[in-house]
Protein backbone atom coordinates (compact mmCIF):
# COMPACT_ATOMS: atom_id res chain seq x y z
CA UNK A 1 0.00 0.00 0.00
CA UNK A 2 2.79 2.49 0.70
CA UNK A 3 4.24 2.01 -2.38
CA UNK A 4 1.39 2.65 -4.53
CA UNK A 5 0.86 5.69 -2.11
CA UNK A 6 4.62 7.32 -2.69
CA UNK A 7 5.45 9.12 -5.76
CA UNK A 8 9.56 7.95 -6.22
CA UNK A 9 11.25 8.42 -9.26
CA UNK A 10 13.92 5.96 -10.49
CA UNK A 11 16.99 6.42 -13.23
CA UNK A 12 15.91 4.65 -16.16
CA UNK A 13 18.72 2.12 -15.59
CA UNK A 14 16.80 0.81 -13.14
CA UNK A 15 13.54 0.54 -15.14
CA UNK A 16 14.88 -0.53 -18.97
CA UNK A 17 16.77 -4.00 -19.32
CA UNK A 18 19.68 -4.58 -20.50
CA UNK A 19 19.26 -5.08 -23.73
CA UNK A 20 17.05 -1.62 -24.30
CA UNK A 21 20.18 0.27 -22.91
CA UNK A 22 21.84 -1.26 -26.00
CA UNK A 23 19.59 -0.49 -28.06
CA UNK A 24 19.53 3.40 -26.32
CA UNK A 25 23.58 3.31 -27.04
CA UNK A 26 22.71 1.82 -30.31
CA UNK A 27 20.62 4.89 -31.14
CA UNK A 28 23.40 7.39 -30.13
CA UNK A 29 25.70 6.26 -32.45
CA UNK A 30 23.15 7.41 -35.11
CA UNK A 31 22.69 10.54 -32.91
CA UNK A 32 26.65 11.43 -32.99
CA UNK A 33 27.08 11.00 -37.03
CA UNK A 34 23.68 13.44 -37.49
CA UNK A 35 25.26 15.81 -35.25
CA UNK A 36 28.54 15.86 -36.63
CA UNK A 37 27.10 16.51 -39.96
CA UNK A 38 24.72 19.37 -38.58
CA UNK A 39 26.58 22.18 -36.67
CA UNK A 40 24.60 24.87 -38.34
CA UNK A 41 20.73 25.06 -38.49
CA UNK A 42 21.20 25.04 -42.87
CA UNK A 43 23.20 21.86 -42.13
CA UNK A 44 20.62 20.35 -39.92
CA UNK A 45 18.25 20.89 -42.49
CA UNK A 46 20.02 19.74 -45.36
CA UNK A 47 21.23 16.36 -43.51
CA UNK A 48 17.50 16.00 -42.53
CA UNK A 49 16.21 16.17 -45.65
CA UNK A 50 19.10 13.83 -46.98
CA UNK A 51 17.77 11.30 -44.54
CA UNK A 52 14.21 12.09 -44.96
CA UNK A 53 14.60 11.50 -48.68
CA UNK A 54 16.03 7.69 -47.61
CA UNK A 55 13.09 7.04 -45.91
CA UNK A 56 10.80 7.72 -48.37
CA UNK A 57 10.28 11.31 -48.25
CA UNK A 58 9.48 13.93 -51.13
CA UNK A 59 9.11 17.40 -51.30
CA UNK A 60 5.35 18.58 -50.67
CA UNK A 61 3.80 19.91 -53.96
CA UNK A 62 1.06 22.40 -53.11
CA UNK A 63 -2.69 20.80 -54.93
CA UNK A 64 -1.34 17.35 -55.05
CA UNK A 65 -3.39 14.58 -53.58
CA UNK A 66 -2.23 13.22 -50.52
CA UNK A 67 -3.12 9.86 -49.18
CA UNK A 68 -2.83 7.62 -45.70
CA UNK A 69 1.17 6.74 -45.42
CA UNK A 70 2.43 9.42 -47.88
CA UNK A 71 5.68 11.10 -46.20
CA UNK A 72 6.39 14.97 -47.50
CA UNK A 73 8.68 17.66 -46.77
CA UNK A 74 8.57 21.15 -46.95
CA UNK A 75 12.16 23.24 -46.96
CA UNK A 76 11.55 26.53 -44.99
CA UNK A 77 14.27 28.48 -47.07
CA UNK A 78 16.94 25.72 -46.17
CA UNK A 79 16.65 27.21 -42.38
CA UNK A 80 13.75 25.10 -41.43
CA UNK A 81 11.72 22.22 -41.70
CA UNK A 82 8.23 20.71 -41.41
CA UNK A 83 7.86 17.06 -42.17
CA UNK A 84 4.73 15.10 -42.18
CA UNK A 85 3.15 11.75 -42.85
CA UNK A 86 -0.24 11.89 -43.55
CA UNK A 87 -2.56 10.23 -40.97
CA UNK A 88 -5.51 7.80 -41.45
CA UNK A 89 -8.09 9.95 -40.07
CA UNK A 90 -9.45 13.64 -41.11
CA UNK A 91 -7.19 16.22 -40.90
CA UNK A 92 -9.45 18.54 -38.87
CA UNK A 93 -9.27 15.42 -36.03
CA UNK A 94 -6.04 17.25 -35.79
CA UNK A 95 -2.48 16.75 -35.65
CA UNK A 96 0.18 15.22 -33.97
CA UNK A 97 3.08 17.14 -33.71
CA UNK A 98 6.67 17.64 -32.63
CA UNK A 99 8.25 20.88 -32.59
CA UNK A 100 12.35 21.16 -31.91
CA UNK A 101 14.93 23.60 -32.94
CA UNK A 102 18.39 23.11 -34.89
CA UNK A 103 19.95 26.62 -34.47
CA UNK A 104 22.12 26.97 -31.13
CA UNK A 105 23.76 29.49 -30.02
CA UNK A 106 27.00 30.68 -32.36
CA UNK A 107 29.52 33.43 -33.48
CA UNK A 108 27.95 34.81 -36.49
CA UNK A 109 30.36 36.96 -38.75
CA UNK A 110 29.66 40.16 -38.72
CA UNK A 111 28.39 41.91 -42.51
CA UNK A 112 31.98 44.01 -42.42
CA UNK A 113 33.88 41.41 -40.50
CA UNK A 114 37.48 41.41 -41.61
CA UNK A 115 40.29 43.78 -40.40
CA UNK A 116 44.30 43.98 -40.17
CA UNK A 117 45.68 45.03 -36.56
CA UNK A 118 49.40 44.95 -36.20
CA UNK A 119 50.07 42.25 -38.81
CA UNK A 120 47.33 39.89 -37.70
CA UNK A 121 44.28 39.36 -39.69
CA UNK A 122 40.11 39.27 -37.84
CA UNK A 123 37.04 38.81 -38.03
CA UNK A 124 34.57 40.89 -36.31
CA UNK A 125 31.96 38.62 -34.76
CA UNK A 126 28.32 39.13 -33.28
CA UNK A 127 26.85 36.47 -31.31
CA UNK A 128 24.02 35.01 -31.57
CA UNK A 129 21.61 33.18 -28.72
CA UNK A 130 22.68 32.64 -25.23
CA UNK A 131 26.55 32.56 -24.37
CA UNK A 132 29.07 32.82 -21.92
CA UNK A 133 31.41 34.86 -23.56
CA UNK A 134 34.57 33.60 -21.43
CA UNK A 135 33.56 30.53 -22.54
CA UNK A 136 34.56 31.09 -26.66
CA UNK A 137 38.10 31.92 -26.13
CA UNK A 138 41.08 29.96 -26.48
CA UNK A 139 38.73 27.58 -28.34
CA UNK A 140 38.91 26.21 -31.81
CA UNK A 141 36.58 27.33 -34.04
CA UNK A 142 34.94 26.06 -37.66
CA UNK A 143 33.33 28.47 -40.30
CA UNK A 144 30.43 27.52 -41.94
CA UNK A 145 27.75 29.12 -43.97
CA UNK A 146 26.68 30.84 -47.75
CA UNK A 147 27.74 34.15 -49.64
CA UNK A 148 25.13 35.23 -52.10
CA UNK A 149 26.72 36.79 -54.56
CA UNK A 150 25.46 39.46 -57.32
CA UNK A 151 24.67 37.36 -60.22
CA UNK A 152 22.29 35.39 -57.87
CA UNK A 153 24.51 32.42 -56.73
CA UNK A 154 25.46 31.47 -53.66
CA UNK A 155 28.27 30.06 -52.10
CA UNK A 156 28.98 27.25 -49.58
CA UNK A 157 31.80 28.05 -47.07
CA UNK A 158 32.81 24.80 -44.22
CA UNK A 159 36.30 24.90 -43.26
CA UNK A 160 37.44 23.54 -40.09
CA UNK A 161 35.40 19.93 -39.52
CA UNK A 162 37.49 17.87 -41.51
CA UNK A 163 40.74 16.67 -40.19
CA UNK A 164 43.06 18.13 -41.86
CA UNK A 165 41.29 21.54 -42.23
CA UNK A 166 42.70 24.90 -40.88
CA UNK A 167 40.65 26.14 -37.54
CA UNK A 168 40.36 29.47 -36.03
CA UNK A 169 40.87 30.65 -32.74
CA UNK A 170 39.85 33.67 -30.17
CA UNK A 171 42.98 34.73 -28.09
CA UNK A 172 42.68 35.15 -24.27
CA UNK A 173 44.47 37.00 -21.89
CA UNK A 174 47.49 35.29 -20.44
CA UNK A 175 47.16 34.35 -16.46
CA UNK A 176 51.03 36.73 -16.04
CA UNK A 177 49.13 39.82 -17.33
CA UNK A 178 45.65 39.62 -16.39
CA UNK A 179 45.47 41.45 -13.27
CA UNK A 180 42.99 43.74 -14.05
CA UNK A 181 41.01 41.71 -16.01
CA UNK A 182 40.41 39.41 -13.09
CA UNK A 183 39.09 41.89 -11.13
CA UNK A 184 35.88 42.16 -13.09
CA UNK A 185 33.11 39.80 -12.84
CA UNK A 186 32.39 36.51 -15.28
CA UNK A 187 30.05 38.45 -17.43
CA UNK A 188 31.87 41.39 -17.73
CA UNK A 189 35.54 40.09 -18.44
CA UNK A 190 34.90 39.19 -22.08
CA UNK A 191 32.95 41.62 -23.77
CA UNK A 192 31.04 41.32 -27.67
CA UNK A 193 33.23 43.57 -29.08
CA UNK A 194 36.57 41.00 -27.66
CA UNK A 195 35.45 38.29 -29.68
CA UNK A 196 37.68 38.80 -32.85
CA UNK A 197 38.66 35.42 -34.40
CA UNK A 198 42.23 35.31 -35.69
CA UNK A 199 42.17 34.18 -39.46
CA UNK A 200 45.93 34.73 -40.34
CA UNK A 201 49.28 36.57 -40.48
CA UNK A 202 51.39 35.68 -43.47
CA UNK A 203 51.57 38.89 -45.48
CA UNK A 204 51.00 38.78 -49.14
CA UNK A 205 54.46 40.94 -50.22
CA UNK A 206 53.14 42.61 -53.42
CA UNK A 207 50.15 44.40 -51.15
CA UNK A 208 51.01 48.10 -50.19
CA UNK A 209 48.94 48.08 -47.30
CA UNK A 210 47.07 45.24 -44.48
CA UNK A 211 49.07 42.91 -46.39
CA UNK A 212 48.07 39.64 -44.44
CA UNK A 213 44.09 40.57 -44.88
CA UNK A 214 45.30 41.40 -48.78
CA UNK A 215 46.90 37.47 -48.69
CA UNK A 216 43.58 35.98 -47.05
CA UNK A 217 41.34 37.59 -49.34
CA UNK A 218 43.12 36.35 -52.82
CA UNK A 219 43.22 32.89 -50.69
CA UNK A 220 39.48 33.25 -50.60
CA UNK A 221 39.08 34.52 -53.65
CA UNK A 222 41.14 31.63 -55.06
CA UNK A 223 38.89 28.96 -52.73
CA UNK A 224 35.33 30.27 -53.25
CA UNK A 225 35.49 33.32 -55.60
CA UNK A 226 34.44 35.67 -53.28
CA UNK A 227 35.75 38.97 -52.79
CA UNK A 228 36.06 41.44 -49.68
CA UNK A 229 31.93 43.04 -51.08
CA UNK A 230 30.75 39.66 -50.74
CA UNK A 231 30.49 39.33 -47.07
CA UNK A 232 27.83 42.10 -47.16
CA UNK A 233 25.85 39.48 -48.02
CA UNK A 234 26.86 36.38 -46.50
CA UNK A 235 25.96 34.29 -43.55
CA UNK A 236 29.07 32.76 -41.38
CA UNK A 237 28.71 31.26 -38.60
CA UNK A 238 31.66 30.13 -36.01
CA UNK A 239 30.65 27.06 -34.06
CA UNK A 240 33.12 24.91 -31.81
CA UNK A 241 35.45 22.67 -33.95
CA UNK A 242 34.80 19.87 -31.69
CA UNK A 243 33.40 16.12 -32.52
CA UNK A 244 30.62 14.72 -30.47
CA UNK A 245 32.27 11.90 -28.24
CA UNK A 246 31.01 9.70 -25.45
CA UNK A 247 32.06 11.04 -22.17
CA UNK A 248 32.94 8.66 -19.22
CA UNK A 249 34.49 5.39 -18.62
CA UNK A 250 31.33 3.85 -18.68
CA UNK A 251 30.56 5.82 -21.83
CA UNK A 252 27.26 6.79 -20.62
CA UNK A 253 27.20 10.13 -21.74
CA UNK A 254 27.67 12.28 -24.63
CA UNK A 255 29.48 15.59 -25.27
CA UNK A 256 28.84 17.97 -28.27
CA UNK A 257 28.35 21.52 -29.59
CA UNK A 258 24.26 21.79 -30.09
CA UNK A 259 23.03 19.23 -28.26
CA UNK A 260 20.47 21.99 -27.54
CA UNK A 261 18.37 21.22 -29.71
CA UNK A 262 19.60 18.40 -32.82
CA UNK A 263 19.58 16.47 -29.69
CA UNK A 264 15.70 16.57 -29.52
CA UNK A 265 15.40 17.64 -33.14
CA UNK A 266 16.98 14.44 -34.12
CA UNK A 267 14.80 12.31 -32.20
CA UNK A 268 11.59 13.29 -34.03
CA UNK A 269 13.25 13.33 -37.06
CA UNK A 270 14.12 9.76 -36.33
CA UNK A 271 10.90 9.05 -34.90
CA UNK A 272 9.11 10.59 -38.04
CA UNK A 273 10.96 8.45 -40.07
CA UNK A 274 10.07 5.33 -39.05
CA UNK A 275 6.25 6.22 -38.64
CA UNK A 276 4.07 4.42 -40.94
CA UNK A 277 0.58 5.65 -41.71
CA UNK A 278 -0.60 6.71 -38.10
CA UNK A 279 -3.90 7.37 -36.89
CA UNK A 280 -3.58 11.34 -36.87
CA UNK A 281 -1.28 13.14 -39.83
CA UNK A 282 2.69 13.28 -37.64
CA UNK A 283 4.31 16.44 -38.15
CA UNK A 284 7.87 16.85 -37.35
CA UNK A 285 9.44 21.00 -37.21
CA UNK A 286 13.01 21.68 -36.61
CA UNK A 287 12.70 25.34 -36.07
CA UNK A 288 15.54 28.16 -37.11
CA UNK A 289 15.56 30.97 -35.15
CA UNK A 290 14.44 29.48 -31.38
CA UNK A 291 17.96 31.10 -29.08
CA UNK A 292 16.70 34.53 -30.54
CA UNK A 293 13.21 34.20 -29.84
CA UNK A 294 11.47 32.09 -32.57
CA UNK A 295 11.50 35.82 -34.39
CA UNK A 296 11.98 35.77 -38.63
CA UNK A 297 10.65 33.78 -41.33
CA UNK A 298 11.72 31.06 -40.19
CA UNK A 299 11.27 30.49 -36.53
CA UNK A 300 8.04 29.28 -34.85
CA UNK A 301 6.20 32.77 -34.94
CA UNK A 302 6.26 32.72 -38.68
CA UNK A 303 3.13 32.08 -40.62
CA UNK A 304 5.41 29.36 -42.69
CA UNK A 305 3.84 26.84 -40.39
CA UNK A 306 -0.09 27.93 -41.16
CA UNK A 307 1.41 28.18 -44.66
CA UNK A 308 2.02 24.41 -44.89
CA UNK A 309 -1.26 23.57 -42.86
CA UNK A 310 -3.22 25.30 -44.72
CA UNK A 311 -2.19 23.42 -48.13
CA UNK A 312 -2.79 20.30 -46.17
CA UNK A 313 -6.16 21.26 -44.95
CA UNK A 314 -7.31 22.50 -48.60
CA UNK A 315 -6.68 18.93 -50.03
CA UNK A 316 -9.32 17.50 -47.76
CA UNK A 317 -11.02 20.67 -47.89
CA UNK A 318 -10.67 21.08 -44.29
CA UNK A 319 -11.08 23.78 -41.65
CA UNK A 320 -6.92 25.02 -40.40
CA UNK A 321 -8.60 26.26 -37.35
CA UNK A 322 -10.34 23.06 -36.01
CA UNK A 323 -7.43 21.23 -37.03
CA UNK A 324 -5.42 23.58 -34.52
CA UNK A 325 -8.30 23.04 -31.89
CA UNK A 326 -7.96 19.01 -32.30
CA UNK A 327 -3.79 18.95 -32.19
CA UNK A 328 -1.73 18.26 -29.44
CA UNK A 329 2.29 19.23 -30.05
CA UNK A 330 5.23 17.94 -27.59
CA UNK A 331 7.82 20.99 -27.87
CA UNK A 332 10.73 19.14 -28.08
CA UNK A 333 13.41 20.98 -26.44
CA UNK A 334 16.05 20.50 -24.07
CA UNK A 335 16.02 21.34 -20.07
CA UNK A 336 18.32 22.05 -17.46
CA UNK A 337 19.89 18.84 -15.76
CA UNK A 338 20.24 18.70 -12.21
CA UNK A 339 24.63 19.57 -11.41
CA UNK A 340 25.96 18.77 -8.16
CA UNK A 341 28.51 21.04 -8.56
CA UNK A 342 25.92 23.76 -8.54
CA UNK A 343 23.47 22.41 -6.58
CA UNK A 344 22.77 26.62 -5.36
CA UNK A 345 20.56 27.33 -8.21
CA UNK A 346 18.03 24.90 -8.45
CA UNK A 347 15.38 22.93 -6.36
CA UNK A 348 16.32 19.34 -6.03
CA UNK A 349 12.81 18.15 -5.82
CA UNK A 350 11.27 19.75 -8.79
CA UNK A 351 14.61 19.49 -11.49
CA UNK A 352 15.20 17.52 -14.09
CA UNK A 353 18.05 14.76 -13.57
CA UNK A 354 20.45 12.49 -15.88
CA UNK A 355 19.36 9.35 -17.03
CA UNK A 356 15.78 9.83 -15.02
CA UNK A 357 14.69 9.86 -18.90
CA UNK A 358 12.41 12.30 -20.92
CA UNK A 359 11.70 15.51 -19.07
CA UNK A 360 8.53 17.59 -18.77
CA UNK A 361 8.22 20.69 -18.37
CA UNK A 362 5.00 22.30 -17.16
CA UNK A 363 5.79 25.84 -18.00
CA UNK A 364 9.04 27.72 -18.66
CA UNK A 365 9.27 31.20 -19.09
CA UNK A 366 10.84 33.44 -15.97
CA UNK A 367 10.06 34.43 -12.46
CA UNK A 368 5.57 34.07 -11.93
CA UNK A 369 5.98 31.74 -15.17
CA UNK A 370 6.42 35.17 -16.82
CA UNK A 371 6.55 34.32 -20.99
CA UNK A 372 5.34 30.34 -20.39
CA UNK A 373 3.11 28.10 -22.07
CA UNK A 374 2.37 26.57 -18.67
CA UNK A 375 0.39 23.84 -19.98
CA UNK A 376 -2.74 22.46 -18.29
CA UNK A 377 -3.45 19.22 -16.09
CA UNK A 378 -5.10 17.90 -18.85
CA UNK A 379 -2.54 17.79 -21.28
CA UNK A 380 -0.05 16.29 -18.96
CA UNK A 381 -2.54 13.67 -18.03
CA UNK A 382 -2.40 12.77 -21.65
CA UNK A 383 1.40 12.83 -21.34
CA UNK A 384 1.22 10.44 -18.55
CA UNK A 385 -1.24 8.05 -20.29
CA UNK A 386 0.50 7.79 -23.81
CA UNK A 387 4.49 7.37 -21.64
CA UNK A 388 3.46 4.26 -19.43
CA UNK A 389 1.59 3.05 -22.24
CA UNK A 390 4.87 2.94 -24.65
CA UNK A 391 7.25 2.35 -22.10
CA UNK A 392 8.77 5.70 -22.06
CA UNK A 393 11.08 6.79 -18.89
CA UNK A 394 10.30 10.20 -18.11
CA UNK A 395 10.17 12.72 -15.51
CA UNK A 396 8.94 16.53 -14.28
CA UNK A 397 11.36 19.00 -14.72
CA UNK A 398 11.57 22.71 -13.95
CA UNK A 399 14.29 25.03 -15.24
CA UNK A 400 15.97 26.11 -11.37
CA UNK A 401 14.91 27.91 -8.62
CA UNK A 402 11.70 30.10 -8.74
CA UNK A 403 13.61 33.61 -8.87
CA UNK A 404 16.90 32.23 -10.19
CA UNK A 405 16.44 32.85 -13.88
CA UNK A 406 14.40 31.51 -16.44
CA UNK A 407 13.90 30.68 -20.21
CA UNK A 408 11.50 29.76 -23.29
CA UNK A 409 10.72 27.61 -25.85
CA UNK A 410 8.41 27.43 -29.09
CA UNK A 411 5.94 26.33 -26.69
CA UNK A 412 3.95 29.40 -26.45
CA UNK A 413 3.84 29.91 -30.06
CA UNK A 414 2.31 26.87 -30.87
CA UNK A 415 0.03 27.34 -27.96
CA UNK A 416 -1.11 30.64 -29.76
CA UNK A 417 -2.61 28.73 -32.27
CA UNK A 418 -4.76 26.85 -30.03
CA UNK A 419 -2.59 24.06 -30.03
CA UNK A 420 -2.29 22.30 -26.49
CA UNK A 421 0.82 22.52 -26.00
CA UNK A 422 3.63 20.73 -23.53
CA UNK A 423 7.70 21.30 -23.25
CA UNK A 424 9.54 17.92 -23.27
CA UNK A 425 13.00 17.12 -24.07
CA UNK A 426 16.56 15.58 -23.12
CA UNK A 427 18.12 17.36 -19.87
CA UNK A 428 21.62 18.84 -20.74
CA UNK A 429 24.43 19.78 -18.13
CA UNK A 430 26.52 22.71 -19.34
CA UNK A 431 23.40 24.09 -21.50
CA UNK A 432 24.56 26.68 -24.05
CA UNK A 433 28.09 25.60 -23.50
CA UNK A 434 29.88 25.16 -26.44
CA UNK A 435 30.23 21.79 -25.13
CA UNK A 436 26.89 20.24 -23.80
CA UNK A 437 26.47 17.06 -22.02
CA UNK A 438 23.26 14.70 -22.14
CA UNK A 439 22.93 11.50 -21.31
CA UNK A 440 22.61 8.53 -23.59
CA UNK A 441 19.51 7.10 -22.07
CA UNK A 442 17.64 10.40 -21.92
CA UNK A 443 18.39 10.69 -25.90
CA UNK A 444 17.08 7.44 -26.68
CA UNK A 445 13.59 8.08 -24.11
CA UNK A 446 13.05 11.02 -25.73
CA UNK A 447 12.97 9.64 -29.20
CA UNK A 448 10.74 6.62 -27.71
CA UNK A 449 8.49 9.80 -26.59
CA UNK A 450 8.00 11.38 -29.80
CA UNK A 451 7.29 7.83 -31.29
CA UNK A 452 4.88 7.45 -28.44
CA UNK A 453 3.41 10.87 -29.74
CA UNK A 454 2.97 9.82 -33.37
CA UNK A 455 1.18 6.81 -32.66
CA UNK A 456 -1.53 7.95 -30.45
CA UNK A 457 -4.97 9.02 -31.06
MN1 LIG B 1 16.49 24.95 -26.89
MN1 LIG C 1 18.75 27.11 -26.00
Amino acid sequence: MEKELLYKQKSAYEIISDDEVKKAYDYCEDYKKYLNASMTERLAVKTAINLAEKAGFREFQPGKEYKAGDKIYKNIRKKALILAVIGKMPIEAGLNIAGAHVDAPRLDLKQVPMYEDSEIAFFKTHYYGGIRKYQWVALPLALHGVVALMDGSTVDVSIGDEENDPIFVITDLLPHLAADQNKKTLGEGITGEALNIVIGSAPDKEAEKDKVKYNILKILNEKYGITEEDFLSAELEAVPALKAKDVGFDRSMIGAYGHDDRVCAYAELRAIMECQAPEKTAICILADKEEIGSEGVSGMQSQAFESFVSELCKIQGADMYRCFENSFCISADVLNAFDPTYPEVSEKRNNAKINYGLGVCKFTGARGKSGSNDASAEVIGKIRRMFKEDGVVWQLGELGKVDQGGGGTIAKFMANRNIDTIDAGVPVLSMHAPYELVSKLDCYMTYKGMAALYKSK
